[in-house]
């Protein structure tokens, strides 16, 4: 009976689970992950469940008796700490010690952990991250009526953070070394529409300014700031957790490289979710794409290339976020350098429109803010790859699969 190995037990190995069990395989699966929770969902940590809307239940990707029932040994609390490929085992860490297992097929589904500061003050209490349930509940916590909040980093995690805090009734100030918010995932043009979004709800950005020392109370800035804190929260971004594929040799490069099969330099070993690097055919290039929706599809196409099947995961990077009562959705990566043009179908100061980047006359990302059911239509538009009539992806009136 052939073992399929599991390393990361969150959504995309809990997906590719699914799925190996969906396709029939009848071997042995084990899932093991570090954390002591059953896999989980993160995007309601900086959102639903931190505000305290959503219920500790709901995060799951699926009801805790549903591993035994589909014959998933899932192994919380235990690290994949080494792989052997020459004689195809991996040793693990876990409570009862170290223990080496066997595996025909190994998926590794390790994720990403937050990137860290490192300054005097940057390993104090008041320093807090969000990557897991616990530390959600600890910011939840920490979020009191006027409790002071600084958040380095106006990315994703940053922002909708600090839309939670605001919410919370913490005023709030963002320090960002970049230009503008979301400067590297939209380009400055929308990430002036979500700055704006957040100053209209009393936060202050201060761009261009980063954070060199925390003491009790205070930021201290680049700049020579003192900005009263009463809790630090860095959302920087996020490194692959990929030091355990480099130690076994496998290529990495800014995580586990992976053809368009999902496959490593190995072919026993698959990468998928956070921690994959993997060549795109539609976009012609690798890609580490840090979204839930990656993992959501990626964990399956592993497991069905770990099958045998014949995988070409062409998926159109997909991304969404809520932020006060602005909900979004994003389909493909507009860089800053990858467009040469932004045009809008609706006024983006109604907070309800869409946001479409193209390069050379064609569609390669679009964002629908506040307009629902169009999504799809946005990744039409970047597969075709074709020149678009400018006034018909503006009109409103012309349905997008009309344009
Ligand atoms: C707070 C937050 C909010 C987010 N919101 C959004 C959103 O709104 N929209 C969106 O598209 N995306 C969002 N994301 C991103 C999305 O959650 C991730 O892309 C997704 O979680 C990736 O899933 P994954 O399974 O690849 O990795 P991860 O979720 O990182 O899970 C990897 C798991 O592997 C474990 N692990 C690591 N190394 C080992 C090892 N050696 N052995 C065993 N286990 C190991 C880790 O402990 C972890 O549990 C958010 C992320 C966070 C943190």
């Amino acid at each position: 009976m052939p073992t399929f190995v599991i390393a990361g037990a969150s959504l995309a190995g809990a997906k590719a689970a699914e799925t190996l069990r969906d396709e029939g395989f009848d071997g042995d699966i084990v899932l093991l992950g570090s954390e002591l929770e059953r896999p989980y969902e993160r995007p309601p940590l900086s959102k639903g469940y931190l505000l305290g809307n959503d219920s500790r239940d709901s995060v799951y990707v699926h009801a805790a008796d549903w591993y035994a029932d589909h014959h998933v040994d899932l192994v919380p609390g235990v690290t994949v700490t080494a792989i052997d490929r020459g004689t195809a085992t991996v040793t693990t860490s876990g409570p009862a010690g170290d223990a080496e297992l066997s595996y025909d097929k190994l998926l590794l589904a390790t994720g990403a952990s937050p990137r860290r500061l490192d300054f005097p003050g940057s390993d104090r209490e008041e320093v807090l991250y969000l990557r897991t349930i616990a530390d959600s509940e600890r910011l939840r916590e920490a979020f009191q009526p006027g409790t002071r909040v600084v958040v380095a980093g106006a990315g994703w995690i940053g922002l909708e953070t600090t839309a939670a805090a605001r919410s919370a009734g913490c005023p709030v100030t963002v320090l960002e070394p970049q230009p503008g918010a979301l400067h590297d995932q939209l380009g400055p043009e929308l990430g002036a529409v979500f700055a704006a979004l957040h100053r209209a709800h009393g936060v202050e950005f201060r761009f261009g300014e980063r954070a060199v020392e925390f003491r009790p109370g205070m930021v201290i800035t680049s700049r020579g700031a003192e900005i009263p804190a009463d809790i630090f929260v860095v959302g920087i971004g996020a490194a692959p957790n990929d030091q355990l594929a480099a130690r076994a040799g496998l290529e990495v490069a800014n995580g586990v490289l992976t053809d368009a099969a999902l496959r490593t330099s190995d072919v026993n070993i698959f990468a998928a979710g956070d921690v994959a690097n993997s060549f795109n055919p539609l976009l012609g290039r690798r890609v580490r794409v840090e979204h839930w929706a990656n993992a959501l599809n990626g964990g399956p196409a592993a497991a069905r290339s770990m099958l045998g099947q014949s995988v070409s995961y062409d998926r159109v990077p997909y991304f969404f976020s809520d932020q006060y009562d602005l909900g979004m959705e994003c389909a493909g990566l507009p860089e800053p350098g990858r467009y040469d043009q932004i045009l809008y179908r609706g006024d983006p100061a109604t907070l309800e429109f869409i946001a479409f980047w193209l390069s050379g006359g064609a569609v390669i990302a679009g964002m629908n803010v506040n307009v629902w059911d169009v999504n799809d239509d946005i990744q039409s538009l970047i597969r075709s790859a074709r020149h678009i009539d400018p006034a018909r992806l503006t009109n409103p009136d012309i349905p997008l699969t009309d344009v």
